[in-house]
């Protein structure tokens, strides 16, 4: 049966008494859709559910099979019970005892809604033109070593599946309506009876899309899509690696018929930069000081993402010492502050003038150190 049966009252949704006729039911169900179709309610969530409501309801009444398994399932529910499921009075499921046997139990016990389905020769296979979920895509973006340290709002390209331009993605042409699907009340399935049970499966009357087209789009005559080239906005994480990978949900190729959409993963390629290595959030920067700076100490300008910052290099220090200014790095959204990591490398000047030759010579003079004396 179908799952919804046990905890629903048709007759009460369409608010007609268990006796009323085929007649009185069509009456309580047009008097009803009038007045909640969600074309008279736009926006109405409310609405939009009661109508759901009031065409299941009448789905199930007004097809006299179907309501006389309703009937049944009722009594027996009123009854305390499923006793008598499956057609044997009294027997049945012992272990419930009195209780109520909720069909998603019943499915659990016996394998599942697919399981069933096989077992009494429907499978859960779709129509061709019912609503299919949209495929994942991949995309690379490219971006500057800055916009990965700060984040940006950019868009990349999508090349494929996208919404139908003529339509928007509705199936239906301009102009032409779209209106919920009377036979399975918008839910895209409904109820096949079988002897005493009933099981979900897909709308014949919409396929599964739950929404009747009018008059289908010439475009992409109903389906939705397209192949074309899109934009697809979207926000970069400040502090973002080269290779990371972002998800963005729904992005992805439309469902075709009405389904869902999938997602769309943008691989993120992270330009280099000219001034700075990168070690997760640690910016490196590698700067040449001098040989009297290295051996005098000095302050020196050193770059950052935005600005500069003042280094104190202390006196005898050796080239390839690397200095940490804690803060300087990339602040990324989540995860920790990084730092700057300045490298000095002492430069050996390529030429010299008479004047330093001069004074060089002199300095060499008066050098005393014996600095390869380990090699001894
Ligand atoms: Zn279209
Ligand atoms: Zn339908």
């Amino acid at each position: 049966m179908n799952r919804d049966w046990l905890d629903k009252d048709f007759y009460d949704v369409l608010g007609i008494p268990e006796a009323a006729t085929a007649e009185e039911v069509k009456k309580a169900y047009r008097k009803l859709a009038q007045t909640h179709h969600p074309d008279a309610n736009p926006g109405d969530q409310a609405a939009e559910e009661r109508f759901k409501e009031i065409s299941e309801a009448y789905a199930t009444l007004s097809d006299p099979e179907q309501r006389k398994e309703y009937d049944q399932v009722r009594r027996l529910a009123a009854s305390g019970g499923f006793g008598g499921f499956g057609g044997q009075p009294g027997g049945g499921f012992g272990g419930f005892g009195g209780q109520q046997v909720r069909v998603e139990d019943l499915e659990d016990l016996l394998g599942g809604v697919g399981g069933l389905g096989d077992l009494f020769g429907f499978g859960s296979q779709r129509s061709r033109s019912g609503p299919t979920h949209g495929a994942d895509m991949v995309t690379e973006l490219t971006i500057s070593f800055e916009d990965a340290a700060f984040g940006v709002t950019t868009q990349v390209n999508v090349e494929g599946e996208a919404s139908c331009s003529k339509c928007q993605g509705s199936g239906a042409e301009p102009g032409s309506s779209v209106t919920t699907c009377p036979t399975c009340g918008g839910r895209g399935m409904v109820a096949q009876n079988q002897g005493f049970f009933s099981f979900s499966q897909p709308c014949p009357q919409c396929n599964g899309s739950g929404r009747l087209i009018e008059q289908r789009c010439t475009q992409c005559r109903g389906t939705g899509t397209e192949k074309r080239r899109r934009q697809v906005k979207l926000r970069v994480p400040a502090g973002v690696k080269d290779g990371t990978t972002l998800r963005l949900a729904g992005k992805g190729a439309p469902g075709r018929f009405g389904g869902p959409p999938g997602d769309l993963m943008v691989r993120i390629r992270v330009a280099p930069s000219r001034t700075f290595g990168r070690k997760d959030n640690d910016l490196t920067v590698k700067v040449p000081i001098t040989y009297t700076e290295a051996a005098l100490g000095t302050r020196i300008e050193v770059p950052t993402l935005n600005g500069g910052v003042k280094v104190k290099i202390p006196a005898g220090t050796p080239s390839g010492k690397t200095f940490r200014v804690r803060g300087k790095g990339i602040s990324p959204e989540r995860g920790r502050q990084g730092d700057l990591l300045v490298t000095v490398q002492v430069a050996v000047p390529k030429k010299v003038t008479k004047e330093e030759k001069r004074l060089l010579e002199e300095l060499a003079e008066h050098e005393t150190e014996d600095i390869r004396s380990h090699l001894r």
